[in-house]
């Protein structure tokens, strides 16, 4: 998991969604953001790679998009069992932010010290919605 350009698998909880994702680099922190939807799901942990990166293997007729607030950066969902998989970055455009828990075989554990915390509840690129 260390090494440059390791690929890895990824899925949703049913398996219907798979992925390969090859890491730019090694995973030294996981974004913890606070937004509305990330604080909605289980504290979602986050890894932000380049869109290139990220390789669909299956599952594509499983995948639904659900959009918020600038309605411009979807969040990918697994129909079948509800798992938030990935969304468009709004903060670093041209990347996805994969949800380091559908990566197999992943243990966060070792990584516990170097959560980021995002404070997306204030993104500058949110609508004011009163
Ligand atoms: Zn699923």
């Amino acid at each position: 998991m260390n090494k440059t350009n390791t690929k890895v698998k990824i899925s949703c909880h049913c398996g219907s969604i798979k992925m390969e994702l090859l890491l730019p680099e090694k995973i030294d922190k996981i974004i913890r953001c606070n937004c509305s939807i990330c604080s909605k799901n289980k504290g979602f942990g986050m890894i932000c790679i380049p869109s290139a990166n990220l390789y669909l293997i299956e599952g594509q007729e499983s995948m639904t998009e659900y959009f918020f607030n600038t309605m411009e950066y979807p969040h990918i969902f697994c129909i079948i069992c509800g798992t938030h998989t990935h969304h468009k970055s709004r903060s670093s455009p041209g990347k996805l932010c994969i949800n380091i828990a559908c990566i197999d075989g992943f243990n966060s554990d070792y990584l516990n010290n170097k959560i980021i915390k995002f404070d997306g509840i204030n993104h500058p690129k949110d609508k004011i919605l009163k």
